[in-house]
Order: structure tokens, then sequence, then C-alpha cells
């Protein structure tokens, strides 16, 4: 009897590590706010028995939030949405270095922050997205507008829609053009696109292809992701923008389209390390790749994915020459960005 209860007792204290461990909370500081991401994250638990906790904010939130906590901080993973902001989470300490020789062996150097001495990566791109140009097919022609230069030049005065210069997307793609043009030259197109505006920066990118679809506008910077949203509605209204939209992916004859990342991180005072770091190997997983795609209509970094995406295939005429130098540089560049913006008065 009196051994029974002990059997008992160890029993008992087994199935409680068991459930323990099944209910092991990973907490996800989350830039993405894209509803098809609920799969992303309901697989994982359910193939790891892991629970994610997320917790919603902006990039910018992200990291102040993460600043404030500190070493108390319950973040274990970061995701954010922008190259710039990864970088900056990086350069304020609030990652960790990760080794792993599947995300190493997934994710090409280009979209990675780079390695420190001892081996470890700062932050991974997980998806990318173009930045790209529509315009009004019916006021434009598309040689007036396939290069960024061109959105700069007098020809198109009083023509172009863009939102504020210093959101992170836009601090990325004048990052990307000063690594291309050089810092003299980027601030003189800068201050061409102030002088090309139809109007003072408002909204977001969806906000501009409306603004064209509407004549107010006539030319408008946008991520992929917000026009294949757009391509893929049903809505008599959306289908009557596309009706009058021309898509043009910039520079495909000379250094390639801009493209920025959705990437993520493990958190400095991470309390569960391991386990963010088997969430950040799931999402270059196969299938979390193509999830990406098909889900939120975003290009998968890892390579050798297929996916099965018809607007991106019909946005893209099937592919396209994108930019290669490393997203990391990109961050690494906002900072004189940011000042350039201020001396040519780009809100
Ligand atoms: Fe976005």
């Amino acid at each position: 009897m009196f051994f029974k209860k002990i059997q008992l007792a160890c029993a008992l204290v087994l199935m409680a590590s068991a459930a323990s461990a099944a209910e092991q909370t990973l907490n996800i500081y989350s830039a993405r706010h894209y509803p098809t991401d609920e799969a992303l994250y309901a697989n994982f638990t359910k193939s790891t028995g892991i629970r994610i906790n997320r917790v919603d904010s902006d990039d910018a939130g992200i990291l102040a939030r993460l600043k404030a906590e500190g070493a108390a901080s319950p973040a274990d993973v970061i995701l954010l949405v922008d190259a710039s902001r990864l970088w900056k989470g990086e350069f304020e300490g609030l990652f960790q270095p990760v080794k792993s020789k599947s995300l190493d062996d997934a994710i090409a150097p280009q979209f990675r922050g780079k390695a420190s001495p001892d081996g470890g990566t700062p932050w991974f791109g997980f998806s990318t997205r173009a930045r790209i140009v529509v315009y009004d097919k019916t006021a434009v022609q598309k040689s007036d507008v396939d290069t960024y230069e061109a959105l700069a030049e007098p020809a198109n005065k009083g023509k172009l829609c863009i939102r504020s210069g210093s959101h992170p997307y836009n601090l990325s793609l004048f990052g990307a053009i000063m690594e291309h043009l050089g810092e003299a030259k980027t601030q003189t197109w800068l201050k061409g696109l102030v002088v090309n505006m139809a109007r003072t920066p408002k909204g977001g990118d969806t906000d501009q292809i409306k603004a064209v679809a509407a004549g107010e506008c006539a030319i408008a910077v946008t991520n992929t992701y917000y026009l294949a949203r757009i391509m893929r509605s049903d809505k008599a209204d959306d289908k009557a923008t596309m009706n009058r939209l021309g898509i043009v992916f910039p520079n495909q004859s000379s250094w390639g389209t801009h493209v920025n990342i959705a990437g993520g991180a493990v958190a400095r005072h991470a309390k569960n390390p391991a386990s963010a770091v088997k969430f950040l190997e799931y999402l270059a997983t196969p299938a979390a790749q193509a999830h990406f795609a098909d889900g939120n209509n975003e290009w998968p970094v890892a390579k050798g994915v297929t996916f099965n995406n018809e607007a991106l295939q019909a946005m893209s005429g099937g592919g396209f020459k994108s930019e290669t130098i490393p997203v990391a540089v990109i961050g690494m560049n906002q900072v004189k960005v940011q000042q350039m913006l201020d001396r040519v008065g780009f809100r």
C-alpha cells in the first residue's frame, strides 16, 4: 500500500512536469499584423506543444518597449517588418546573436544581420517585399517611371504620391539608394522627390495607390503586398483601381528593384532562448516560407521554396531582378538619410 502511494506520487510528479513542458509559453513581440499569420503560429504550437503569447505593436513601439523593460522583459522572440528597424534593434543591443546551422543554411547572408565575431547572427529576414512604382496609365508612360531616379525628374513634377519620408519603408528605400548613388546624389534625388510631390505625404501605401486610382496623383510608391491585396480583391472599386494602374519594378536594367525584409530575432533577455531559436527555425521551413507567399503576398527568403501566388506572379511578370546589397547595410544608412530628409524638407 505504502509502495503504491509512492508510485502514485511519482506518477503525479511526472505528469506535472510533462504538463509544464507542454504548457511552455513563448512570448513574441510582433509588428506583423496579418490575419493570415494566425495559421503560422497555430502550426508551431501543434507541432511543438509550445504555446504562443503575442504582444502586438509597431516596430518603433516594440523597440521602445524592449528598452524600457530591460532585463525584466518577458520577450523571447521579436518580429519586425523592416530592415532598418531590425538593424536598430541590433545596434541598441536588444537582441542576442543566434547560432543555428539550419537558419544559416536557409537564409542567404544578404538577408540577415552581420554575424558577430563569434559567428552568431543578430537577426534574420524571413520574407521579402519589393518597393515598387504604380502609375496612372492614362497620364504616365511606363518609360517615365521605370527607375527610382526618374521619379525625381522634372517631367514628373506634381505627380508623385508617397508616404512620410521617415517611415521605415522609405528610410530603407532611401538607404538603398544612398548605397547605389552615393550621398550627394541621393540628397539631390530626395529634393527632386519633394519638388515632384502631388501633395504633402499622408497615409500608408494603400492610400497612395488609391490616390492614383482617384486621379489625385499619377505616380505612387508602394510595397508589393499592399498592391497584391488589391489585385486579389473581388470588390468592384478594387477592380476599377487595378484597371487604371500600371505597375513597374524599377531599375530592371540597372541595379534591380529595392527589396526590404520582414524578419525576426531572439530578445537579449529571452527567458526561453532555446524555444525562441526553434521558432525562428520553424519560420525558415518550406511550409512556413510558402505561407508568407500564399498568405501575405511576400516572397520567401529561403532558397528553393515553391509557392503559388498568382498576384505575385502577375505583378512581376513571373519574376524580377532585385538589388543585391545586404539589407544590413541599408539599415546602417538610415541615420544619414534622416538628416538628408530634414535638409530637403521631406516630411
Ligand atoms: Fe506594411
